[in-house]
C-alpha cells in the first residue's frame, strides 16, 4: 500500500505522460501517416475498378491504351494473387510474386509475410488508386533494367472481431517486368517524390497476438508482457461501460510497439514527439463503430514500464474512454470536454483531489494566478508549457459537473453535444453548440458554468 505523498507522486508522475495524443483533433494529420483514412465508398471502389478494368462499353481507341489496360489488368491479377497469398498464409504463392532478381527485397518482403502470421485478418486486399503515381529515378530505372510501372495501391485489411470497414494505408509501389511477367519490386522508390509507405506493425517484427475479453492486443514482445496490456484493457473497459454505457463495441484493438521510437515509425513522427507521452488514440471524429475500422490504442513501452498499476489503470481507462465515446465526439466538442471527461472515468476510482491529480493548477491558483476562462483546444497542443494545467482544468471541469449535476448528466452533455446534427444541417458553430447542450443539459450557460468552476477550483485547491 502506497503512502499518500508517494500515491500522490506516482500520479504527479504520470501527468505529464497523459498528454496523450488521443487528442482526437490532431488525427486529421495522424491519419494521413498512419492511412487510417475511412473514405473507402463504393463510388471511390468503383472508380479505382474503373481504372484497373477500363469502364464498360469505353473501347481502347489505340494500341497504346490496349498495353496499358493488359499492363493494369496484370498488376490487378498479381495484387490478387498477392492477396490470396496473404490471407491463405501461402509462402511460395507470395515470394511468386516478388521480384526475381532483388534478394534483399524478398527476404525482407518474406520478412513481413512471416512477421504477420499470428495476425487474425478478416481481409487483406489491394486497390490501385493512382496508376504511374510517382518517377523512378534514372538511376533506379537503370538499375531494374527492364520495363517498369509505379503505382499509389491502397491496402484495406481488417482485424478479426474489431474492424466493420477496412483500415485504408496507401502504399507505393514499383512493379517491373521481367520475361513478360510483372513481378513488385518495391515499396520505397515513391519516398523521394514525399510519397513514403506508412510503416505497419509487421513491418518492425514477428507480431505476437494476446486475445482478451475486451481487447486483441497486436505487439512486438514477450506474450508475458502483452498478456498484462490485455488485461490492462480487460479491466479498463468495464470502467468505461459502467459510465458511459453498453453503447459501443466493447472491444479495443491495442498496438504494442517494442519501443519508442517504433511507436513514432508507426506515427510517421519524429522518434523523440512521443517521449512522455503513454499512448495515442488513432480513429475518427464522430465515426460510428459502423461505419469506420476499430480505434487502435498504440501505447509507448518505454513510458508504461515506468508505470505502475494505478498509473497503467488510469492511462488505459482514458484511452478506452476515447474509443467509447468516440462516435459522439466531433470537431465542435471542446477538448477540456473530451479530455477532461476521459481524465474523470481515468481517475473515478482512486478517489483523486486536485492535491494529487491537479498540483500545477493548484499551485498556480494558490498563487493567484486563477483561470478566467475553460481552455482553449489550443492549450492542448503537446508543444504548449502549461499543457499539464490544461489537462486538470478539463478534469476538473468534468469532475465539478458529476459532483453538482450528477455523473448522468455528464455523460448526457457529453452525447448530447455529440449528436448528430439533424439532415441538412453543417456542423454548429462549437461556442454555440456548448452553449446550447448545457442549457438543455445542465440548465445553465457557459458563462454561468465558467464562474461557477472557477469558485470551484478555488474552494478545491485549499
Ligand atoms: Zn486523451
Amino acid at each position: 500500500m502506497d503512502d499518500p505523498s508517494r500515491a500522490a507522486r506516482r500520479i504527479r508522475s504520470l501527468l505529464p505522460v497523459l498528454v496523450v495524443l488521443c487528442a482526437l483533433a490532431q488525427l486529421g494529420a495522424v491519419l494521413g501517416v498512419t492511412g487510417f483514412v475511412v473514405d473507402a465508398t463504393s463510388s471511390t471502389s468503383q472508380r479505382a475498378h474503373d481504372r484497373v478494368f477500363g469502364s464498360p462499353g469505353q473501347p481502347s481507341t489505340n494500341a497504346d491504351e490496349q498495353h496499358a489496360n493488359a499492363r493494369r489488368i496484370a498488376i490487378a491479377a498479381l495484387l490478387e494473387r498477392r492477396s490470396a497469398a496473404f490471407l491463405s498464409r501461402d509462402r511460395e504463392a507470395f515470394a511468386a510474386t516478388l521480384d526475381p532478381q532483388d534478394a534483399a527485397f524478398r527476404q525482407t518482403q518474406v520478412g513481413v509475410f512471416d512477421n504477420i502470421a499470428e495476425v487474425p485478418f478478416a481481409g487483406w486486399e489491394y486497390e490501385i488508386v493512382t496508376p504511374g503515381a510517382f518517377e523512378l529515378s534514372a538511376a533506379r530505372a537503370s538499375a531494374l533494367a527492364a520495363p517498369t510501372f509505379t503505382a499509389q495501391v491502397d491496402l484495406l485489411y481488417r482485424i478479426t472481431g474489431h474492424d466493420v470497414t477496412p483500415v485504408r494505408v496507401p502504399q507505393y509501389l514499383t512493379f517491373v517486368l521481367r520475361s513478360g511477367e510483372w513481378f513488385l519490386a518495391a515499396d520505397t522508390d515513391g519516398a523521394a517524390a514525399g510519397m513514403r509507405t506508412p510503416t505497419q506493425l509487421w513491418d518492425l517484427g514477428p507480431v505476437t497476438v494476446v486475445q482478451g475479453t475486451h481487447s486483441t492486443v497486436l505487439g512486438i514482445g514477450t506474450r508475458a508482457v502483452l498478456r498484462r496490456f490485455a488485461q490492462d484493457a480487460d479491466r479498463a473497459a468495464p470502467a468505461v461501460s459502467g459510465v458511459w454505457g453498453q453503447s459501443w463495441p466493447g472491444r479495443t484493438v491495442v498496438v504494442v510497439p517494442a519501443t519508442q521510437a517504433q511507436m513514432a515509425r508507426l506515427l510517421g513522427a519524429e522518434p523523440s514527439k512521443y517521449a512522455r507521452i503513454a499512448a495515442v488514440t488513432t480513429g475518427e471524429r464522430g465515426a460510428s463503430a459502423s461505419a469506420a475500422p476499430a480505434d487502435r490504442v498504440i501505447v509507448n513501452p518505454d513510458a508504461f514500464r515506468e508505470l505502475g498499476d494505478l498509473e497503467r489503470r488510469v492511462v488505459m481507462v482514458h484511452e478506452i474512454t476515447h474509443v467509447a465515446s468516440r462516435s459522439f465526439t466531433r470537431s465542435w466538442t471542446p477538448t477540456w470536454l473530451s479530455e477532461g471527461f476521459a481524465d474523470y472515468i481515468g481517475y473515478l476510482d482512486s478517489a483523486q483531489t486536485m492535491r494529487t491529480a491537479a498540483p500545477e493548477l493548484r499551485r498556480d491558483v494558490k498563487a493567484g494566478k486563477v483561470p478566467a476562462r475553460l481552455p482553449t483546444d489550443a492549450s492542448f497542443e503537446t508543444t504548449q508549457e502549461e499543457l499539464p494545467q490544461a489537462y486538470e482544468m478539463g478534469w476538473l471541469a468534468c469532475k465539478l459537473i458529476a459532483e453538482r449535476w450528477g455523473r448522468d448528466k455528464l455523460v448526457e452533455l457529453y452525447r448530447a453535444l455529440g449528436a448528430e446534427p439533424p439532415p441538412g444541417v453543417g456542423a454548429p458553430d462549437p461556442p454555440s453548440a456548448l452553449a446550447s447542450a448545457m442549457v438543455s443539459v445542465l440548465a445553465t450557460n457557459p458563462d454561468a458554468f465558467t464562474k461557477t468552476w472557477i469558485d470551484y477550483l478555488r474552494t478545491q485547491a485549499e
